[in-house]
């Protein structure tokens, strides 16, 4: 089958040609229908040799939609044909953070050597892909298969973020939302359908701005030095009481905690580096940082159950599988609006 793979540190993305896999006891085999593609594997493709947890190569894509294929032996509750979305940061399953349905906090994963599909695992970028137990598989019940692999991640990941912060996000609050691509796009997307605030979005284009505004931001501001005092200006003083960077720069981060009202939360999504010193005076008082990884299990099926309510619209732009490596090039760029997908 093809697979798009990242082969040696440093490379690009490859269209190779590797063996089907097959299902093994417990495993379940889905034809992919849609991969999405994230800045992580940016990242992951930036990392030096030293940083990187498994071998190469990797068949990328952590974020998966399929129709079962084939069944392992002792796997039931799935029939071939069923249409479902990957449930992506896998965990052992028993731990006491896998039993509360978080395997993204999976305490076990890194001691046995489990790694999510496509970020360690041979990942969704491919015709086929073996998921390791049905418990991290969802049905899709009715969404688009296209439109719905960027919510695996690029859903469940905001929606985690925003989940968590929910009792500040009273009506007449404000939240900032800092680069509004995949991620960001979606993310302004759910607090308008999960609350009454006020989203205030930052990015680096007219042209995300614009995105932004189409899916929901009530305001836009261009994401330079000034940007802290417009979003000061724009809350009356008071700042807001989330601000989500999607970024994660140390610019970025700096505008974050310059923002963040008090007792507000400041949550670093993007992976860019950027770090927050907190100290008595600084950020606003009582202001908590943090840096949340993913989503649970139980959050992705709540993410797939409100775009079935029609609240979410996500932004695709989609590429046969062997034009992934342009899709990276135009993500690296900055050229894409809202989530490329590619169609294997
Ligand atoms: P993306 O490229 O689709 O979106 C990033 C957006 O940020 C773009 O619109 C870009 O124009 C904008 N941007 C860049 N510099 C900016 C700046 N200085 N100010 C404001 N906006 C700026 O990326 P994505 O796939 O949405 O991922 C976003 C980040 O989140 C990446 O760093 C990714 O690695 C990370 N991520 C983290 C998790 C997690 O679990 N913590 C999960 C998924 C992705
Ligand atoms: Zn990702
Ligand atoms: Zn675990």
């Amino acid at each position: 089958m093809k697979a798009v793979q990242y082969r040696e540190i440093g490379g690009a993305p490859q269209v190779v040609t590797v063996p089907d896999p097959e299902a093994g006891p417990g495993q379940v085999l889905l034809k992919v229908t849609a991969a999405g593609v994230c800045h992580s594997d940016i990242a992951v493709m930036d990392m030096p040799a030293e940083a990187l947890r498994f071998p190469l190569p990797l068949t990328l894509g952590h974020e998966g939609v399929g129709t079962v294929a084939a069944l392992g032996a002792g796997v039931t509750g799935l029939a071939v044909g069923d249409a479902v979305a990957v449930y992506g940061p896998w965990g052992c399953g028993a731990c006491p953070k896998c039993a509360d349905g978080k395997e993204n906090y999976c305490l076990r994963a890194a001691e046995l050597g489990i790694f999510p599909p496509g970020l360690g695992a041979p990942g969704a970028m491919a015709e086929y892909l073996v998921v390791d137990d049905p418990r991290h598989l969802v049905p899709l019940g009715g969404l688009d298969p296209v439109a719905a692999v960027p919510l695996t991640d690029a859903g469940l990941t905001p929606y985690h973020a925003i989940k968590r912060s929910l009792p500040k996000l009273v009506p007449g609050a404000a939240v900032v939302v800092i680069g509004t691509g995949g991620l960001g796009h979606v993310a302004i997307q759910l607090l308008r359908a999960m609350t009454a605030v006020r989203v205030i979005a930052l990015d680096v284009t007219e042209e995300k701005l614009a995105l932004a505004r189409e899916v929901g931001a009530h305001e836009v501001v261009l994401s330079d030095e000034r940007a802290a005092a417009a979003v000061r200006e724009l809350t009356g003083g008071t700042g807001a009481q989330l601000v989500l960077d999607f970024v994660g720069a140390p610019p970025t981060v700096a505008t974050a905690g310059a923002v963040a009202a008090v007792e507000a939360d400041v949550t670093i999504v993007g992976l860019g580096g950027g770090r927050l010193p907190v100290g008595f005076g600084s950020p606003a008082y009582e202001v908590s940082v943090s840096a949340p990884y993913w989503g649970s299990r139980s959050e992705l099926a709540e993410v797939l159950a409100l775009a079935r309510t029609g609240a979410l619209e996500v932004h695709v732009e989609t590429y046969a599988i062997d034009d992934a490596p342009l899709a990276y090039e135009r993500l690296h760029a900055g050229k894409i609006n809202g989530r490329a997908v590619i169609l294997p």
